[in-house]
């Protein structure tokens, strides 16, 4: 029974290294709805992989891929909307409002927990586009 000495738990395949999940990209100029002007968007990135964890509540998400079938996937927990891979975001310098920044296209807000707020008080509804 030798070769079960080679079958120690150190003897498994390596775990898959973390995926990075946002890359930086370069500050650019971009239409924040909330300034109702064009600023300034210095932090901005592509998101790579799915988020595991809201980053507005903390909470983390068992099944992630759950969440992403929904069209406007959103944090269970606080309606965070959650950022799509493949697409880039942005805070505006000016207020730090956050938006999924679209080539040709209008930024969509990405609206935190205060504007959140803010919109239910007045009963409006919101959407990244
Ligand atoms: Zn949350
Ligand atoms: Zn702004």
């Amino acid at each position: 029974m030798s070769w079960l000495k080679n079958l120690r738990p150190g003897g498994k395949p390596e775990p898959e290294k973390p995926q990075q999940e946002t890359y930086p990209l370069v500050a650019r100029q971009a239409w924040c709805a909330v300034c109702d002007a064009y600023t300034t968007f210095t932090r901005v990135w592509r998101r790579a992989a799915l988020m595991r964890k809201c980053p507005c509540c903390g909470m983390v998400f068992d099944d992630p891929e759950l969440l992403y079938k929904r069209f406007q996937p959103a944090c269970p927990r606080c309606r965070e909307p959650l950022e799509q891979p493949n697409f880039d975001y942005g805070f505006c310098d000016r207020c730090g409002s956050k938006f999924e920044l679209v080539e040709g296209a209008k930024p969509g807000l990405l609206p935190n927990k205060r504007q959140r707020d803010e919109m239910d008080k007045h009963g409006k509804s919101w959407s990244y586009s």
